[in-house]
């Protein structure tokens, strides 16, 4: 196990906080949501209150190791300024002489937030020197970021071997959440998956039949399955390399598969569309979401869960025409007694359609880094975080 914030003193203290501040900006670099920002305060306001000086670090978008403006911390630091009361400084670099003047006159409760660290390509090439650069700014390495720790990268994997190191709050809690799904389900556990692409989710399905009683299918994945049943799909999406692995894993019983599509002519918000049953589905048609028999049939399953987990929509839920399946599952998973796990930007963003969003047990910051964990797989961020002194 790691080290969490109640195992180290940090007062008075540099801390280097990896935080996953990686918001989603507009095309001026506008913040389009603050969720991000919201669900690192509990860490920053604790060591706030313990008079360390914090250094923030985090990764926004994908700038591919160069500087790209809109995607600069600046109106991050700026948001989170206002939320915490204090004037948060942003540097528009990770390293060199301009920070290093201003960390090494730190006083203790100020916030300074390091520029984009993906905008150095050292940050995926896990460069020493960069790394040990960052390190000499602070004495204290926290990960607040678990959307981040399924990534091997300098601020994820190196920090933590080069200062003492533990867990911020929000990652011990995603990692608290996810570990008690996967170690104490209250049984019946349900997963509930979609998306686009079995061959994604393959590994997640095999480990999660170890220890679920039912996985309901929907989406574009489901059509694999289907045919791996003999059942015609018309131009659904099917990933025919994985038609086998569909019919092995069918064969656990716990796959519950939908009654009736939802289909179109083209993938096209104006499509003509219909409901039929799985069975019926023409030459030339596509299915786009589940039908209303399916949500029946998979809302009575979650009525008589204890514990859900759900990733992916059942359908084109970006399309109006095709949403209904996902915002009615959604809604059921929110009525749900059951403890709920939900995590992915595509199933955030249709809970948020549904108006179920923040309405469940857990929502997961980490889409890549939920299904990883929830495939097995140890996330080598925490793996260093385990290992750090
Ligand atoms: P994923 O990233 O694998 O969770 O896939 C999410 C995407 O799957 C969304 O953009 C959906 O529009 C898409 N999707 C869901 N159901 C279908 C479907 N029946 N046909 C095509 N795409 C779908």
């Amino acid at each position: 196990m790691f080290k969490t914030l109640k195992d180290i003193d940090v007062s008075g203290k540099k801390v280097i906080v990896r935080v996953g501040m990686d918001v989603p900006v507009d095309e001026d670099g506008d913040i389009t949501d603050d969720t991000r920002i919201i669900d690192g305060l509990p860490t920053i306001k604790y060591l706030l209150k313990k008079k360390a000086k914090l250094i923030l670090l985090t990764k926004i978008g994908r700038p591919k190791g160069k500087r790209v403006e809109r995607l600069s911390v600046k109106k991050t630091a700026a948001k989170l300024s206002k939320l915490v009361g204090v004037n948060v400084k942003a540097f528009d670099e990770c390293v060199g002489d301009k920070v290093e003047a201003v960390v090494n006159n730190m006083k203790d409760g100020e916030i300074v937030f390091l520029e984009n660290v993906l905008f150095y390509k050292e940050e995926k090439e896990k460069d020493t020197k960069f790394a040990k650069k960052l390190a000499s700014y602070g004495e204290i390495y926290v990960n607040d970021a678990f959307s981040s720790s399924h990534r091997d990268t300098s601020s994820m994997t190196l920090l933590p071997k080069l200062l003492p190191s533990c867990a911020g709050i929000l990652l011990e809690k995603e990692i608290d959440a996810l570990n008690n799904l996967l170690e104490n389900p209250k049984k019946p556990f349900i997963a509930v998956l979609g998306g686009a692409k079995v061959s994604d989710k393959i590994k997640l399905i095999e480990n999660l039949l170890k220890r679920v009683d039912k996985i309901l299918i929907g989406g574009a994945m489901a059509f694999t399955f289907l045919k791996a049943q003999g059942i015609s799909v018309g131009e659904s999406l099917v990933e025919n390399d994985f038609i086998e692995n569909a019919k092995k894993l069918l064969k656990s019983g716990k796959i519950v598969l939908q009654v009736d599509v939802v289909i179109a002519d083209k993938m096209d918000a104006k499509a003509k569309n219909k409901t039929v049953s799985i069975d019926n589905i023409e030459n030339g048609w596509l299915g786009l979401d589940i039908g209303p028999e399916t949500v029946k049939l998979f809302s009575s399953e979650l009525k008589k869960a204890n514990t859900i987990v759900w990733n992916g929509p059942m359908g084109v839920f970006e399309m109006d025409n095709f949403a209904k399946g996902t915002i009615e599952i959604a809604k059921s998973i929110e009525k749900s007694k059951a403890t709920t796990l939900i995590g992915g930007g595509d199933t955030i963003s249709a809970a948020r359609k549904a108006k179920v969003e923040g309405k469940f047990t857990h929502t997961s910051t980490g889409g890549g880094a939920m299904l990883e964990f929830l495939e097995g797989k140890k996330l080598p961020a925490i793996e260093a975080l385990e290992k750090s002194s």
